[in-house]
């Protein structure tokens, strides 16, 4: 342990955390903060990675999906989107069922295996509009997993409907769902949520809905939006809720930090910047170290960049996302990345790592590992 720290960390408050992780112990929230608060990001990385390794050696994986968004018109308004409109508003939008459908028939064309779709609380698409959405999905795009509606919308069909959690799944799951996505967490902290979303749900319930998906058997991801007004220590406590679940249902598959962008969002003023690389590999690394119960800790490139995310895989990231084809959240906040990193990109990235791809499903499933031909 002693040659790890003189090797690999400078910094002496890593020592009883890089034992912890030698001898495959938990992490505790005063861990957390050291790792947070360590100038030592090679140092921390160097811990993740020995995580990494041992539970993916050299597999890193990728999926061929398609992202829609199919309403941009929302009424919770929140401080960090640039992304929602109110109704009425000319660049409102919502996409027919036609439109969804025929998007994601043209991607199914290229191999998808994936369809992610997320919007906005649109006060006039009820339940009935959903479930058509994923019935006829399921018959335009057979074998492709559907993983779609945030917890922040599933909680709205619900109220709106005065329906139960547990009701709205099981009738979007016999519809055609396969999976919920990780959006909505944001910060669970209650006084982050008043700052930049005080309209939406809190974090307890955003943690019910993802129990209750996992009690019917719907995996979901889980996520973070980082680089605002949350404190480090807000950030461990949201990490560790996480994981108290995840203890208790096993039913998350990927945790996904997601960094704030700030342009054009009523929080611009206050927050002008984006996330520092430096900032964006640490919480990857520390969410790594302290998730000892998720098996994939995934870098969303659209939000850290290709080149970055490439990098992460050396600070305890396994997941690099996906195609995606398009994708309007992040871009409507300032977001420079492309809409699409095509399959060969992937490779590439993931290679040039000195890492083996293997191109998953929603669900981990393989879907091919054998690219030499
Ligand atoms: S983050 Fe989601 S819930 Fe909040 S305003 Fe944007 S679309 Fe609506």
């Amino acid at each position: 342990m002693e040659e790890i720290l003189t090797n690999f960390c400078t910094d002496p408050a890593l020592l009883e955390i890089a034992r912890k992780v030698q001898a495959g112990e938990r992490l505790d929230f005063e861990d957390g903060m050291r790792l947070f608060r360590s100038p030592d990001l090679l140092g921390v990385g160097y811990l993740a990675d020995i995580v990494r390794r041992r539970k993916h050696g050299d597999r890193v994986y990728f999926v061929v999906n398609r992202h829609i968004n199919h309403t941009n018109i929302c009424v919770n308004g929140c401080a960090f989107c640039a992304f929602s409109k109110e109704e009425g508003d000319p660049a409102g939008y919502v996409l027919s069922l036609d439109e969804i459908v025929a998007r994601a028939r043209d991607s199914w064309g290229l191999g998808i295996s994936e369809v992610h779709i997320v919007g906005g609380l649109h006060p006039k698409l009820d339940l009935d509009y959903y479930l058509e959405m994923l019935t006829r999905l399921r018959a335009a795009v057979p074998g492709v997993i559907v993983q779609a509606l945030t917890a922040v919308e599933v909680d709205y069909l619900a109220r709106r409907h005065g329906l139960s959690l547990e009701e709205v799944l099981v009738e979007l799951r016999a519809a055609g769902l396969d999976a919920l996505p990780g959006g909505g967490a944001e910060v669970f902290a209650p006084r982050v949520r008043e700052l930049i979303c005080p309209k939406k749900i809190s974090g307890e319930r955003w943690l019910a809905v993802h129990e209750t998906a996992h009690r019917l058997g719907l995996c979901t991801n889980a996520t973070m939006l980082y680089g605002h007004v949350e404190t480090l220590a807000e950030r461990v406590h949201h990490l560790l809720q996480l994981r108290e679940l995840q203890d208790r249902t096993g039913g998350f598959q990927t945790f996904i930090p997601l960094a704030f962008h700030p342009r054009h969002t009523r929080l611009e003023a206050e927050v002008p910047f984006r996330t520092t690389g430096y900032d964006d590999l640490k919480t990857l690394a520390v969410a790594r170290l302290l998730l000892d119960n998720f098996d994939h800790i995934k870098a969303f490139w659209i939000m850290i960049g290709p080149k970055l995310a490439q990098i992460s895989l050396s600070f305890g990231v396994n997941d690099f996302d996906g195609t995606v084809v398009e994708e309007r959240i992040t871009h409507a906040a300032g977001a420079d990345t492309g809409q699409v990193l095509h399959r060969a990109e992937l490779l590439r990235l993931i290679r040039a790592a000195g890492r083996t791809p293997v191109e998953r499903d929603t669900l981990y499933n393989v879907v091919r590992e054998d690219f030499r031909h």
